[in-house]
């Protein structure tokens, strides 16, 4: 009785509920857990936002349901914000998707364009949606290693010609979670170019392209010339304004692509909260001088934490984007060991890197989103704790 559908049952166990089950287990003990694991800021929105959605909530005419496709005024700030910061033109009409939160499109995609059997080329370690969106689809995948010694960066010259013909979607995220890594204008121009004569779809992931540091700034795979004609990409308000639990982004590029998405969503959900819209306004329009101190702050933290790492022999790499640090670990420990070591000896969580894919194998994932202070005392811990 009740068995999981078999898409379902294809998808990978949630390493995460694992980890959080561990952390609730050492709290209820008492320990002082210092939790680097969970990728979310943990600053507040700024107030300008809470008042917008404070004054919007009190408004009767904004409980009811919303457009699907996003308050007009939603996407003209959305359409604004993209050209002052990418000098990209969007059309607020056919070409912008507001989203109940970037994770919510980039999971409906894959129904609007894959057929059963298509294949998904997906990078690997990667943000888990990518690979859940696509098996829930009815879709395959082929997994693009990122490796180090690439930067990172997939090597589509490595994909066989019999899978780029079976592919109908890649995923590119950049600044990349879970390794930090960046991208530049050239590889985009690859990408395009390989999507165009492979006749693929770009889906790129830019949740990060203001959480960078040292005054650099990420680009946006639309930058590139033809890449409206092959892709769409994903934004998020969540990291940008430390909005994560009002769950609102959106999608935006190609308007085939856009539309495709817009009829999966139109039949699954029904807009998002028009006050929620309304403070998305306010954020995107409004001072945005609070994110150059995020990122300093971030900064602090960054180099709080290399720093330390560094001087117990982790030879460890500052980012330039993203508040993550990938480290490499011992290769004979896997990382989910790993983790569990540093859970049960210095009360530290940190994220396998094997939960994002098996070529995370052999890393470790830590989040910034503690005070400098906790970072350095989980360096303090470190050094504590046994040898590893
Ligand atoms: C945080 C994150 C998102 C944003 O998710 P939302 O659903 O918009 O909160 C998207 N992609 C990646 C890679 C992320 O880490």
């Amino acid at each position: 009785m009740f068995k999981l559908s078999q898409k379902l049952q294809s998808l990978p166990p949630y390493l995460f509920l694992e980890i959080d089950k561990a952390k609730r287990k050492a709290r209820s003990e008492g320990r002082d857990i210092i939790d680097l694991g969970v990728g979310d800021p943990d600053q507040p929105t700024p107030n300008y936002i809470i008042e917008a959605l404070h004054q919007a909530a009190q408004d009767p005419s904004n409980h009811r349901y919303a457009l699907d496709q996003g308050m007009p005024a939603l996407r003209r700030a959305i359409q604004g914000w993209y050209k002052r910061r990418f000098n990209v033109n969007l059309d607020p009409e056919t070409e912008i998707l507001p989203l109940i939160g970037s994770k919510e499109g980039i999971a409906h995609l894959p129904l609007a364009f894959l057929n059963q059997g298509d294949y998904s080329l997906a990078p690997d370690p990667c943000y888990p949606p990518y690979k859940g969106g696509t098996a829930l689809a009815g879709g395959k995948l082929y997994l693009m290693p990122l490796l180090e010694s690439n930067a990172f960066l997939p090597d589509l010259k490595k994909i066989p010609i019999g899978i780029r013909r079976k592919a109908k979607l890649i995923y590119i995220n950049y600044p990349n979670n879970p390794t930090a890594a960046t991208a530049e204008k050239d590889f985009y121009k690859d990408i395009v170019e390989f999507a165009l004569k492979n006749k693929i779809i770009v889906i790129s992931d830019l949740a990060y392209s203001e959480i960078a540091y040292d005054g650099y700034r990420p680009c946006s795979f639309l930058e590139a010339r033809g890449a409206k004609e092959v892709g769409i990409e994903f934004h998020s308000l969540s990291k940008t304004y430390n909005m994560t639990g009002w769950r609102i982004g959106w999608a935006c590029g190609n308007a085939k692509l856009v539309s495709g998405l817009a009829k999966v969503k139109s039949n699954i959900d029904s807009g998002i909260f028009l006050a929620i819209q309304l403070a998305g306004i306010a954020a995107l329009e409004g001072p945005q001088g609070h994110i150059q101190q995020m990122r300093t702050l971030y900064q602090e933290r960054r180099d709080t934490l290399i720093k330390g790492l560094n001087a117990l022999g982790w030879q460890t790499e500052p980012p330039k984007a993203t508040f993550y640090v990938w480290i490499k670990v011992a290769e004979r420990m896997g990382s989910i060991k790993f983790a569990q070591r540093l859970l049960e000896k210095a009360d530290i969580i940190v994220t396998p890197g094997v939960g994002f894919g098996k070529y995370g194998e052999g890393y470790i994932r830590m989040a910034l989103t503690v005070s400098k202070e906790r970072l350095s005392e989980a360096v303090d811990r470190l050094k504590k704790a046994v040898r590893w």
